[in-house]
This record gives structure tokens, sequence and C-alpha cells, in this order.
């Protein structure tokens, strides 16, 4: 769907992951996943990182995984 509406003044956000062109995000990949969460395992609200919603489910899913085979750390809390 293509809607062009300019809006003025404000900086376009444009999702890392879209920008790469990732459909999928690697759970292996903690260095790019851990840009996402913070030190104490939790995971950046979306309105901080600027993903989309799409991949913000997507880097949901690969940090969940990432956290069963013991890469990242549950949440601290
Ligand atoms: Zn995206």
């Amino acid at each position: 769907m293509m809607i062009n509406k300019k809006r003025r003044g404000r900086k376009k956000r444009v999702c890392n992951f879209c920008a790469d062109k990732a459909k999928h995000i690697d759970y292996k990949d903690i260095r790019k996943l851990g840009k996402y969460i913070t030190e104490r395992g939790k995971m950046l609200p979306r309105r901080i990182t600027g993903t989309c919603a799409t991949h913000q489910r997507t880097l949901t899913q690969a940090i969940k995984r990432s956290r069963i085979i013991a890469l990242l750390p549950y949440s601290a809390d």
C-alpha cells in the first residue's frame, strides 16, 4: 500500500531491519540483538528502537529463541 503523505518537519524513522531488507533475524546474532535489549536483558520498546511492528515481532521471536539457547540473559526482574 502506497500512501504518499509528506510529513513536514518530522524526521522519517525507518526500521533498522527494513533498512537492511531483512526478512528474518538471526537469533545467533547476539551483537545485533544486543542493541534491542537493555543490559538487564529487557527488550527495548518500539518507540525507542524505531522497529516496525513486523520486525518487532520477528525480533521478539529471535530474542526468545536466543534466550532458550542461553545466548542472552532473561530479564533480571
Ligand atoms: Zn521493519
